[in-house]
């Protein structure tokens, strides 16, 4: 523990919850930096080596902040991991929000297809829902989703509609 270090880093964050967040200079890479012993170093680095954490990255391996928050410089919130690791994690990641935004726009596209009168229509109908599936451009289970009522709610309606003007 470099007691003296810490104190010098400290002095220049602010602390956010948990974080602590860098009131310095960051580079252009988004890295915390501190001109330290006659020379611009890494704050993350110092902050480690100031709680004698080991802060050397060796190869293919790389410094992040687990807290996502690109000031941090909470010795708790930086991990030396695995390139490869933190690559695939970040794949995941995107991969994941990917999927998740694309799922919404479908879903989203599919219900915009459709009116209040359209849906109305749909859950009054006895046909087959292949036939309204056609008709009306969208999939057989979207069909049986509307009028089981799982799918589809109209948030126009307010929940005061009925109940007189105010
Ligand atoms: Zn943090």
């Amino acid at each position: 523990m470099n007691t003296e270090l810490l104190k010098k880093l400290e002095s220049r964050c602010e602390e956010v919850g948990d974080c602590l967040e860098w009131q310095g200079h960051i580079s252009a890479t988004g890295s915390p930096r501190i001109y330290h012993d006659s020379r611009v170093q890494s704050a993350r680095k110092l902050m480690l080596q100031a709680h004698g954490k080991p802060s050397e990255v060796p190869l293919k391996h790389k410094l992040v902040c687990t807290c996502e928050n690109h000031r941090c410089v909470n010795a708790d919130h930086i991990a030396i991991v695995p390139l490869a690791k933190f690559v695939r994690e970040r794949l995941v990641a995107n991969t994941n929000h990917q999927i998740r935004a694309a799922k919404i726009a479908k879903a989203r596209r599919k219900s915009a297809k459709l009116t209040a009168d359209d849906v109305a229509a749909i859950r009054a109908s006895d046909e087959a829902d292949h036939i309204l599936a056609e008709r009306y451009g969208v999939s057989r289970s979207y069909v049986s989703g509307i009028q089981a009522r799982t799918k589809w709610r109209d948030h126009s309606v307010s929940p005061w509609a009925g109940m007189g003007a105010r």
